[in-house]
């Protein structure tokens, strides 16, 4: 068994705490991804999992045994980097089995089929005498992913494997390596600032700020249901529109007040004791709608459209609403131009209320039935 556990996990450098009191349960065979931004703690986590950091205080498992005193070569992980990390005056081939004889027991025609086995999977085979500087920098990324999965190990970690891939790249690359977790289902953490890497790749996708944990939950769990202010900033792109409104009750129901618009919430689940309360509303950039597509009823709202962006497969309106900006998805060959006002109504499905201080999540207007993590892991 490969699960990995992180209890209370600390690093802390001198005057900074880079990871603080982590708890995370990975399960064996998942694809887990630890997204965030820049500085906040993901390298460190994996690298005290690799064994390449100390840890200063909490517990690691992995399977059954607490490693945090296992060297990196007795935890049974390989490690890919961002920078490939190859030796530039080896082959490809020797790349990848170098320092097997040390970590295995496995005899030197073994590890030449497992290095054919491994191109194959990778479609590496034609550049296996080639050297680091004979191969472009997806090449370079495949030999380096070979090297790891020679050593067949019971844990992959990869450290921003893709970002020195041009974009095209960068996406085939994401759906071999679904491919190949599919084929192999080693348990893989995977570190990434980018959260569309998080959210096509991860079985679950944990969100870390400021060295600590956010949530972990499936990807689309995320998207819905944030936990707070700052995930559900981070997910998505564009990001969820974020307004100050103050609550309000009326007729039984609750009402947020913006300066440039009023919504009845659809459910009152959770809202108690909220009237009068400012708090953070949030609505994603799909979730709001030009009035016309929308039935009579809806609550709808003016806006001045201030820039317009044309993406392709949508066209991107930034509108001023009261004292706010917002952002709203529309038809792509909408004739829609800076100047216009606009008639929109938001997807009551889909409104989300945050604590104005805390960003905790307050409010989701479709309620959740049941939170992955409530659910016991087997
Ligand atoms: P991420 O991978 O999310 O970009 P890191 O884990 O690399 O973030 O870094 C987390 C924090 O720890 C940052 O504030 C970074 O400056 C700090 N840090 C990382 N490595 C060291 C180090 N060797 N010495 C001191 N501070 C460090």
């Amino acid at each position: 068994m490969s699960e990995i556990q992180l209890q209370q996990l600390v690093k802390q450098y001198d005057d900074v705490t880079a990871v603080q009191g982590m708890d995370l349960e990975v399960r064996d065979g998942e694809f887990l991804v630890l997204v965030g931004p820049s500085g906040c703690g993901k390298s460190t986590t994996l690298r005290m999992i690799a064994g390449l950091e100390d840890i200063t205080d909490g517990t690691l498992r992995i399977g059954d045994s607490v490693v945090n005193n296992v060297p990196p070569k007795d935890r049974s992980i390989a490690m890919v980097f961002q920078n490939y990390a190859l030796y530039p005056h080896m082959t490809a081939a020797k790349n990848m089995k170098f320092g097997m004889k040390s970590v295995s027991d496995f005899s030197t025609a073994e590890i030449d089929d497992r290095v054919q086995e491994a191109a194959e999977t990778l479609d590496i085979t034609d550049l296996l005498d080639r050297k680091p500087k004979e191969l472009s920098g997806g090449e370079r990324q495949r030999v380096a992913i070979g090297r790891a999965l020679v050593r067949e190990p019971e844990v992959f970690l990869l450290d921003e494997p893709l970002s020195n891939l041009d974009a095209k790249l960068r996406v085939q690359m994401r759906a071999e390596l679904l491919k190949l977790h599919r084929e192999l289902a080693t348990t893989t953490i995977y570190v990434t600032h980018d959260q569309t890497e998080a959210m096509t790749l991860g079985d679950r996708v944990a969100v870390m700020d400021d060295g600590e944990l956010q949530q972990v939950a499936p990807p689309q769990e995320l998207y819905d249901y944030p936990t707070n202010r700052f995930v559900a900033g981070f997910i998505g792109e564009p990001s969820m529109n974020v307004f100050p409104v103050t609550v309000r009750h009326q007729n039984g129901r609750f009402v947020a007040d913006h300066s440039g618009f009023s919504v009845t919430l659809p459910t009152g689940d959770g809202l108690d004791g909220l009237e009068g309360s400012e708090v953070d509303f949030g609505v994603r950039p799909e979730d709001i709608t030009l009035a016309q597509n929308l039935p009579d009823s809806t609550e709808t709202f003016q806006a001045e459209v201030t820039v317009r962006e044309p993406l392709g497969e949508l066209l991107l309106l930034h509108c001023r609403v009261g004292d706010d900006e917002l952002q709203v998805k529309v038809e792509p060959r909408s004739q829609i131009q800076p100047g216009d006002t606009i008639e929109l109504g938001f997807n009551e499905a889909r409104l989300h209320l945050f604590e104005a201080v805390s960003g905790d999540a307050l409010y989701h207007s479709t309620p959740q039935e049941a939170p992955s993590e409530a659910v016991a892991t087997e």
